[in-house]
């Protein structure tokens, strides 16, 4: 699933190529995602000039000079360039072509993304909730502190609720926690300040990180069939539950919590 760097690599990658661009035409050949894409969507872009392409947790916000696409990419969506006239395969579900003969083109094989018109969408009700973005200042350590006062839910959930914090999934959370050396099952409301500051850091260069080893793979958004690659970065704890801790070497426990597998180090994460 794309996570919060995954989407602000396909921002920068496509960026470029949108912003200053008329679109021509949009075509949609499946408008069935999670919800469906609206009927007037070509009527609404087409002719108009893309301003700016930002992001906004896990939502692409293509402004044009009047309204704004909001996409989200779901479990398997993927947006890139591609010249207009290459044949849609299938799950490739929509086109929108640019004066410049090249087509921002979204595939989607689970269906699970959303591509919506706006024109305030920073009040929509996909974003009017959401807490703030984990790598500007608005987002530290004192606000996990104080939000989680009184909180007997786990710590690892409430990192991953986006009204305390946007874009920290399930495998940035694993990985924060295990960096800052805190148990996940822990009440959330029982840990110290000083080591939410710590968490609050780990959050920051953990996805900083990602979105700098994203930078590599910006070439990808351009042409071919297949899809912008994730990248590759050193996992300590996401997916090896069961495998030596590489800190300790002693076997890395999984337990699940808010539905989802956490896995940690029953020896250095307290
Ligand atoms: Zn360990």
């Amino acid at each position: 699933m794309p996570e919060l760097p995954e989407v602000e690599t396909t921002r920068r990658g496509i960026a470029p190529h949108l912003q200053g661009q008329r679109v021509t035409r949009v075509i949609v050949r499946d408008r069935r995602l999670r919800w469906p894409i609206p009927e007037d969507l070509d009527a609404r872009l087409s002719g108009q000039r893309i301003v700016e392409v930002q992001r906004r947790a896990k939502y692409l916000l293509i402004n044009a000079e009047v309204g704004t696409l909001i996409c989200h990419l779901g479990m398997s969506g993927n947006l890139r360039l591609v010249p207009a006239d290459q044949p849609p395969l299938k799950h490739e579900h929509v086109d929108i072509e640019l004066e410049s003969g090249m087509a921002l083109r979204y595939t989607d094989p689970r269906r699970f993304g959303a591509m919506l018109w706006s024109t305030d969408p920073h009040a929509h009700d996909l974003l009017k909730s959401l807490g703030p973005e984990p790598l500007t200042d608005l987002f530290d350590g004192e606000r996990l502190y104080a939000l989680s006062r009184g909180r007997v839910m786990a710590i690892k959930p409430f990192i991953m609720d986006n009204a305390v914090v946007v874009g920290v999934g399930n495998i940035y959370a694993t990985e924060a926690l295990f960096a800052a050396g805190i148990d996940p099952r822990r009440e959330a409301g029982g840990v110290s300040r000083a080591r939410y500051l710590r968490l609050a850091l780990e959050i920051k260069r953990i996805l900083a990180n990602a979105i700098e080893r994203g930078g590599t793979t910006l070439r990808d958004f351009i042409g071919g069939d297949g899809q912008p690659g994730y990248f590759q970065q050193e996992l300590f704890a996401y997916g090896r539950g069961g495998e030596p801790c590489k800190v300790c070497g002693r076997a890395l426990r999984e337990v699940r919590l808010g539905q989802r597998a956490s896995v940690f180090c029953g020896t250095c994460q307290k």
